[in-house]
């Protein structure tokens, strides 16, 4: 179970734990009712802890009981019925990863405009957000619809970063991994390269992406398999119609679309250079690498104009 959010970071008001009201006083620490607290910097104190294992009733510890709780305390920012988590790349991260060695099964959703277009026209793709732990901000245009909409997010939490931090993270700890999606070739040189950067994730298993699936034999080797993290690259809504229809089958681990993640970290796609994507302009990189996107985004200038118009009814993001 997770709490976040914000203190101010005046110091001369200490900043305490919300659920024992002791205080914090340093980057991490342990507290005596079972749960720890992080606090990061930079102007904003963001406290986030959590009721280790050990003192969590099966009950407490159902991704029910988790859901109705999280939701009480994270903040989310709603865009055309959309909550999107209120946090920046590295807190999504941290949270993941505490989630992940807490045993806690957790189904991540990056979501950009076009899928929020989808979930808006399609109540099965709506359905598919509905049963997300957590849906990101993964694109500018999410972003920006938050800031017009008056509710603003802190930045784009994409499925890509979120991946290659959390491969960097797992590099540490020894973090157990299973691969689904993408063209053999493309997971083969994923797997490789992950072999190569980060030679402690260890590698429980894999499938490429074009498989049967009436056949259940994926979802079985990753419930025996137990992976802390499923990356699932088939491309949206794919990813998370097979994560949705699956997930009652596993006790654990973090599970999450990246769409085209393994063709960048195999090499057969480039992303976008920093300085494209610090002009928010990734997306006209991949447009233009990619021409054949080009039907797909046109969805964007339509998603641009429901924000518009939602921002004209005064019907900006509920708080
Ligand atoms: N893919 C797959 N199975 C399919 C269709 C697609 O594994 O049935 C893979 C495809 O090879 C590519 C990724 O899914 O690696 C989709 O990438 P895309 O860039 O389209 O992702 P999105 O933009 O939808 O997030």
């Amino acid at each position: 179970m997770f709490f976040v959010r914000k203190r101010s970071a005046n110091a001369a008001a200490a900043t305490r734990c919300f659920l024992c009201e002791s205080v914090v006083l340093t980057q991490r620490q342990q507290h005596d009712v079972g749960h720890s607290v992080i606090a990061t910097g930079r102007g904003v104190l963001r406290l986030s802890s959590s009721i280790s294992a050990g003192v969590q009733t099966p009950a407490e510890r159902s991704e029910k009981g988790n859901k109705e709780r999280f939701e009480h305390y994270m903040k989310h920012v709603t865009i055309m019925g959309v909550p999107f988590l209120h946090s920046n790349q590295q807190e999504f991260v941290d949270l993941l990863v505490n989630r992940i060695e807490h045993e806690e099964k957790t189904f991540v959703i990056t979501a950009n405009p076009e899928v929020v277009m989808q979930a808006n026209e399609s109540p099965t793709v709506m359905n598919y957000l509905k049963q997300a732990t957590y849906i990101c901000a993964d694109g500018i245009g999410v972003v920006k619809a938050a800031q017009i909409l008056g509710d603003p997010l802190p930045e784009r939490v994409t499925g890509y970063d979120t991946m290659v931090r959390l491969l960097e993270v797992g590099n540490k700890k020894r973090f157990k991994i299973y691969l689904l999606g993408a063209q053999n070739e493309t997971l083969e040189k994923t797997i490789k390269n992950i072999n190569q950067t980060y030679p402690n994730v260890d590698i429980v298993g894999y499938h490429d992406g074009f498989f049967d699936w009436n056949k259940n034999d994926i979802a079985n080797e990753i419930a025996a398999s137990k992976p802390d993290l499923v990356f699932v690259a088939l491309g949206v809504p794919r990813q998370e119609k097979w994560i949705t229809e699956n997930l009652d089958q596993f006790s654990k681990g973090v599970f999450m679309g990246v769409g085209g993640s393994f063709d960048v970290i195999a090499g057969t796609v480039k992303r976008a250079p920093v300085i494209w994507q610090k002009l928010n302009l990734e997306w006209l990189y991949r447009l233009l690498r990619q021409p054949s996107r080009f039907g797909r985004m046109l969805v964007l200038p339509r998603f641009a104009l429901k924000v518009f118009a939602l921002k004209i009814k005064g019907q900006g993001a509920p708080k």
